[in-house]
């Protein structure tokens, strides 16, 4: 089943989503009907895409031809009988599953027998849409990111009863469209919004016990790569919707402790300081987040041998750096591969890679006091010069809590305090994006390249969770989570089964 490169195409409610998947949808070259239940609402819409497509012409991103031609072809129409002819529908009504399943049953006696139905639904079981449907196998999700004609992920989400060719055909057409289709099995936040709930959620729990500040948070995660550290994204996406989506996830899952709202972020919603759009989040507006505040360190001083423990990318950086630095004088560190932690060992002092213990665990395991934990430097060394958290041990001594962070500078690093929290922040989140991707594969919900290029595609993660799984090891996700869960207790961290498989 191949839909025709000129199938006319019905998009149903002419709101942001609406708008923009009428303008890709023309721009392939289909006619495209647009229709909204508010009167003149579609024809409103196509006023403002006529103003946008002109100042694209302006800034000569299009041509004038390619913006006229776009135009011509959607029709703004005022009834669903005008669209009679349509061989593919896409909804993008309210996010309300009696309204859309109405409107299913209802387009069912308008367009024909073979036309493909499809719902552009962010968070509504599409199995649970097409139940009542005369037939429900033609009925898919086609779920679009936000800008539309910017945003290149497609998730071709497939309910029970969806045919493989009816996806398939969409697949199909979304890369004719431009766009990189991933398909999706209907469960709750399909890939994306489930996927991502940890980078919200690692946050909201540091704050929770206020082991670091808004600022220091995104700045240590916007090192690692991301575009927006998570205070800032949620204050784009305002508190509400971030929260619905969560609290929708998590109701959908029966309540699973593992997708828990959080208290931090209620308080904002119930407050009304919804981000940006508010003026207010966790940052105030239109000013945002300000810079997190550096401060200089001496630099360090070497008391006795320097040695870089353990194996792997990390542990290879941190020797060259030591050396180039000429942060040992004339002479190369020494080197102990058969170390169990990655690391620095200065004189009796450390300065050890997370493993996901707080620096408080390993100084009383290890029967050391001088014991300070250092963040993932995610894409070290591209990031080097970026923020970095560290936490220190409270039994350390004055002079060690000075010299680790001199340590970390003289390293490349602007140092970030952070209280003694477990997989401080980019270790621990990075580990539960990982881990939710592990049980999104289990539950068959998509595949490993499915994931990575959902998350990069409809979110602009720097990486997918799976491709940071192959620069890390399974062994060590499974330390960090095993920590934070036997440090928290509860369902939250538990670690997925697929990654205990793999693992194996
Ligand atoms: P919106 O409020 O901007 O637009 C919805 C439009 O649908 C409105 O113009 C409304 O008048 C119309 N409408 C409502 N009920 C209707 C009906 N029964 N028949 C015809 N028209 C109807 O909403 P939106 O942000 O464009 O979201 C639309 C859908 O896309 C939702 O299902 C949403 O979950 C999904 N979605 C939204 C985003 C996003 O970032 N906004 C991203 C992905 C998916």
């Amino acid at each position: 089943m191949i839909l025709p490169k000129n199938a006319p195409v019905l998009v149903v409610g002419a709101g942001i989503m609406g708008a923009g998947i009428a303008q890709v949808a023309a721009q392939a070259g289909h006619s495209v009907y647009l229709f909204d239940m508010r009167e003149g609402a579609a024809a409103q819409a196509k006023l403002k895409l006529t103003a946008t497509l002109e100042s694209l012409v302006a800034k000569g991103k299009i041509s004038a031809d390619v913006a006229q031609a776009t135009l011509a072809c959607i029709e703004p129409v005022e009834s669903l009988n005008a669209a009679a002819d349509a061989m593919l529908v896409i909804e993008a009504i309210v996010e309300n599953l009696d309204a859309k399943r109405s409107l299913f049953r209802q387009l069912e006696s308008v367009v024909g027998d073979n036309a493909i139905l499809a719902s552009n639904t962010s968070s509504i079981s599409v199995t649970a849409i097409a139940n009542g449907l005369q037939r429900p196998g033609r009925f898919v999700g086609m779920h679009f990111f936000n800008p539309v004609p910017q945003m290149k992920l497609v998730e071709v989400v497939s309910g029970l009863q969806t045919d493989a060719a009816v996806a398939q055909a969409i697949d199909v057409l979304s890369v004719a469209w431009g766009k990189v289709p991933v398909h999706a099995r209907s469960t709750p936040g399909f890939i994306v919004n489930r996927i991502a709930r940890p980078y919200y959620a690692e946050t909201l729990a540091l704050l929770q016990e206020q082991a670091a500040t808004p600022q220091a948070l995104d700045a240590c995660l916007k090192t690692a790569g991301f575009r927006m550290g998570p205070c800032e994204l949620m204050d784009l996406i305002g508190h509400d919707t971030n929260f619905a989506v969560t609290n929708s996830v998590f109701e959908a899952n029966f309540g699973d402790k593992r997708f828990v709202p959080s208290l931090v972020q209620r308080e904002l919603v119930d407050g009304g300081l919804l981000g940006r759009k508010s003026g207010r989040g966790f940052y105030t507006y239109p000013e945002g987040a300000s810079a997190q505040p550096s401060t200089t360190h001496e630099a360090p001083i070497a008391v006795g041998l320097i040695t870089v423990h353990g194996v792997g990318e990390i542990a290879d950086q941190l020797e060259q750096f030591v050396s180039q630095g000429q942060l040992c004088g004339d002479d190369a560190p020494a080197r102990r591969r058969q170390s169990a932690w990655v690391g620095l060992e200065i004189g009796s002092a450390r300065l050890v890679l997370t493993d996901g213990r707080t620096a408080s665990d390993i100084a009383k395991q290890e029967g050391l006091s001088d014991v300070v934990v250092f963040d993932r430097p995610t894409l070290w060394p591209a990031s080097r010069d970026g923020a970095l958290a560290y936490a220190v041990a409270p039994q350390v001594s004055g002079a060690w809590r000075q010299q680790a962070p001199a340590w970390l500078a003289a390293l490349g690093f602007v140092p970030i305090p952070l209280a003694d929290a477990p997989g401080l922040v980019v270790t621990r989140t990075i580990a539960m994006l990982i881990n939710e991707a592990a049980d999104a594969v289990l539950q068959g919900v998509c595949t490993t390249d499915g994931a990575d290029a959902a998350m990069k595609l409809g979110v602009n993660y720097p990486a997918g969770p799976f491709e940071w799984l192959s620069r890390w090891s399974v062994a060590g996700v499974i330390h960090v989570l095993e920590s934070l869960d036997e440090h928290y207790r509860g369902e939250r961290y538990r670690v997925s089964p697929w990654l205990r498989r793999y693992s194996a």
